[in-house]
């Protein structure tokens, strides 16, 4: 081995060659390598270049020496970097957040980078690209393909790539279209800048409260400087108007903000109180940007042009210029977990971004996650408070409903009680919004003659009808079938029965006991686009309707002042599941639900309808006593060793081969080490036995806080030899105990 010039330089005590690079690809199989840089090409770690991999040139980034063990390839042996990219090279303090990211969620670097370089901006020159749009002009003849596609494509733009899928055509009909004139070429800028914010545009005028708040953040932010706030106020205290005046003051320092929202469906009002505020529209990041929009967003963010970015959990890994500050709003909810690829919580990677890279977080919520206030009770995160509503709005009146005293009638879910007050207000020309966190018509069907369910094939669990789109869904992996006419085990006709209410049949009883009341029904399957959702808002906002019956999607940041009456449909449904968090989930949901309440002038009215009044979440709801419910719950995790006392970790061991998978737990199980503090459950079928096709074992270690679990569980898993079609994922810090 050897070529003697580099070797004798080692052995002279002289520094080692240079040139030498460790470049982490975009691909999750290959480990970090080693390259040279050839002469002439200055590069250091954060660099984007594009290296060979046997006859392939690959994308990736040169990394720091020290992050990953030893590589024994000899100088002589290693390839050039073949390009660099031009983009600004990724900073020190994201790169620290790369290795953390890593580490502490047990993936690979790899597989957060991709987040991190989420646009093919990266690797491509800045310059223009073409998409295309309708003209109007129609074609005499069409093909029912191309009138289908010219039909679905109206008013919109895009690559053709895009618009062919968005028709759900081929590409080569949309080549057809344009060739034929029916679309016309735009051409568009991925350079051009984007509207600066304007700090002082529509600034209000904050009450006491919102000020000490707000002048706590802004100091931050002008110092500069890791901090968590914890911005806790009630529903309708004005906590948005309240941290706008920290992003106001990074945009006077020439900053750049990171506003993170957990569903899309939430940025159509945000965008609309953004521009009343700073005049323009953010920019923005969620996975149904086009590809032209998120190249763009990409370039801005990381030259530092986009002052502030408003996007779901993923905008998290870009790579800003210059961030001073990250919002995370409404961050108790648990959409900020992501479930699959790298399973992050958004809410502690920002945390963990702002100690990085030296800038204030702030986690805002009505309901904030009983980890977040224990954080704020050891000191570790500074609580801000604003203990009331703002201006003459006054927090709703909340009331329990007794099932069992005051039932709905057979085969119906609205109580009497609950039943007149909605009528009151459809009288008074008020707003309502019944709330169940089910979506469809009902959870299950079932044949009355001989019992069959419908359950998915792929999955443990039961096909929900949807009965405004005529199918049954299976909620989980997403097959949908059509409604059968009859049952497929016995063979009858017409003996199918829905079982138990989703929104949509609340919606019917709803229509049939108050007809000239006009209802929606809000949740994922009707709001699914940004658009749909400005839609409904307007519908509300216009009094173009008197009862939202929605989901949980509802109850988060919509702000309509002429809603005076909440029902909570059924608050025993989330505490039925029994996991970790169902107390506190149950608590947030039904506090926010009732948070839409009242917020205008006139006052508002909640009814939880439950089996169960005395239940401490019902109860502590009731008597409007939020300490009481979170001091009792937070006893009951530490008596239990439970987050944040303690922590948990989910092993999902997968196969499309039950007796593979169940083989592979056991080998892991076998393989468990024996460690104090530690406790190892299972392995079991996990509570979704299968998902996708695949049967699931799972793992549960708990562990205190003081054990290294991430190191261990590494160790221990890499001692285990699995078959190639055996997955293995690691969940830290489980939010769903599926
Ligand atoms: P939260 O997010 O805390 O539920 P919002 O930020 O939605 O509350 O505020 C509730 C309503 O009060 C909004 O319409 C908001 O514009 C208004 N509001 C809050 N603070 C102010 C203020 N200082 N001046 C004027 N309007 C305000
Ligand atoms: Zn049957
Ligand atoms: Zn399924």
């Amino acid at each position: 081995m050897g070529d003697v010039p580099h070797l004798s330089a080692y052995i002279d005590g002289m520094n080692p060659p240079t040139n030498r690079v460790r470049v982490v690809l975009l691909t999750q199989a290959i480990g970090p390598l080693d390259y040279r840089l050839p002469a002439g090409m200055e590069a250091g770690p954060g660099c984007v270049v594009m290296v060979p991999l046997g006859p392939r040139k690959l994308p990736g980034v040169i990394w720091d020496d020290d992050v990953f063990g030893d590589q024994a390839v000899d100088a002589s042996k290693l390839r050039p970097v073949l390009e660099l990219l031009d983009c600004p090279p990724l900073g020190h303090g994201l790169r620290r957040l790369v290795n953390w990211v890593a580490d502490y969620y047990l993936t690979s670097h790899a597989a957060v980078l991709r987040m991190v370089l989420a646009s093919s901006a990266a690797f491509t020159v800045s310059g223009t690209i073409i998409e295309y749009r309708r003209t109007g002009f129609e074609p005499a003849r069409l093909t029912p393909q191309r009138a289908a596609a010219l039909d679905a494509l109206e008013g919109a733009q895009g690559l053709v790539r895009e618009l062919a899928a968005e028709a759900g055509v081929s590409d080569a009909v949309i080549r057809g279209l344009i060739k034929a004139g029916a679309f016309e070429p735009v051409t568009i800028s991925v350079d051009s800048p984007l509207p600066e914010p304007l700090a002082d545009f529509g600034a209000p005028k904050l009450n006491d409260a919102q000020m000490v708040a707000a002048d706590a953040m802004v100091t931050a932010v002008r110092s500069g400087g890791f901090d968590t706030f914890v911005l806790d106020g009630v529903t309708g205290s004005g906590k948005t108007e309240t941290y706008f005046e920290a992003v106001a003051e990074a945009i006077r320092l020439g900053k750049q903000v990171l506003v993170l929202l957990p569903e899309i469906a939430l940025t159509a009002p945000f965008l609309a109180r953004f521009e009343a505020r700073f005049g323009v529209e953010p920019a923005v990041w969620h996975s149904n940007l086009r590809s032209t929009q998120r190249r763009r967003v990409w370039r801005a963010v990381a030259d530092g042009s986009a002052k502030v970015l408003v996007g779901a959990r993923s905008a998290l890994f870009l790579p800003f210029a210059n961030l001073r500050l990250i919002i995370v709003d409404e961050a108790h909810e648990s959409s900020f977990k992501q479930e699959d690829g790298v399973r992050y919580h958004a809410r502690d990677v920002a945390v963990m971004r702002g100690r990085f890279e030296g800038f204030p977080v702030v986690l805002a919520s009505a309901t904030p996650a009983l980890e977040s206030r224990h954080m704020v009770t050891i000191g570790r995160y500074k609580g801000l408070e604003i203990p009331s509503r703002f201006g003459a709005a006054k927090m709703p009146e909340i009331k329990a409903i007794d099932l069992t005293l005051d039932a709905p009638e057979r085969q119906h879910w609205i109580a009497p009680t609950l039943l007149k007050a909605l009528e009151e207000r459809v009288e008074r020309g008020e707003q309502s919004l019944l709330f169940l966190n089910r979506r469809g018509f009902a959870p299950l069907t079932l044949c009355r003659t001989c019992g069959h369910r419908f359950q998915c094939p792929n999955c443990t669990s039961w096909m929900v009808e949807h009965r405004l789109v005529r199918r049954l869904a299976c909620h989980h992996c997403g097959h949908v079938m059509p409604p059968p006419e009859e049952c497929p085990e016995c063979g009858e006709s017409d003996t199918l029965v829905a079982c138990g209410p989703g929104v949509e049949r609340i919606c019917d009883e709803v229509n049939r006991l108050l007809p000239d009341a006009r209802t929606i029904v809000a949740t994922s399957d009707t709001l699914w686009s940004p658009e749909k959702a400005a839609e409904f808002v307007s519908r509300v906002e216009n009094k173009a309707v008197d009862i939202i019956i929605g989901t949980q999607l509802v109850t988060k940041g919509y702000h309509f002042p002429e809603l005076t009456l909440v029902g909570v449909i059924d608050a025993d449904l989330g505490l039925e599941g029994g996991d970790l968090r169902a107390a506190e989930r149950t608590f947030q949901q039904i506090a926010q639900a009732a948070g839409r309440a009242g917020r205008g002038e006139k006052p508002g009215e909640v009814f939880i309808q439950t089996r169960n009044p005395n239940h401490p979440v019902i109860a502590a709801l009731v008597a409007g006593d939020r300490d009481a419910f979170y001091d009792a719950e937070t006893e009951q995790r530490k008596s239990a060793g439970a987050p944040p006392f303690g922590r948990f970790a989910a092993i999902i061991i997968s196969s499309e081969d039950e007796r593979e998978a169940i083989e592979a737990a056991r080998a892991v199980g076998g393989a468990a080490p024996q460690v104090d503090g530690m406790y190892v459950y299972g392995p079991a079928p996990a509570p979704l036995a299968m998902l996708r096709g695949r049967y699931r074992q799972r793992l549960l270690v708990h562990a205190q806080r003081s054990v290294e679990v991430q190191t261990i569980i590494r160790e221990w898993l890499g001692s285990v030899h699995f078959p190639r079609s055996v997955r293995v994922g690691v969940d830290v810090d489980p939010y769903s105990f599926l």
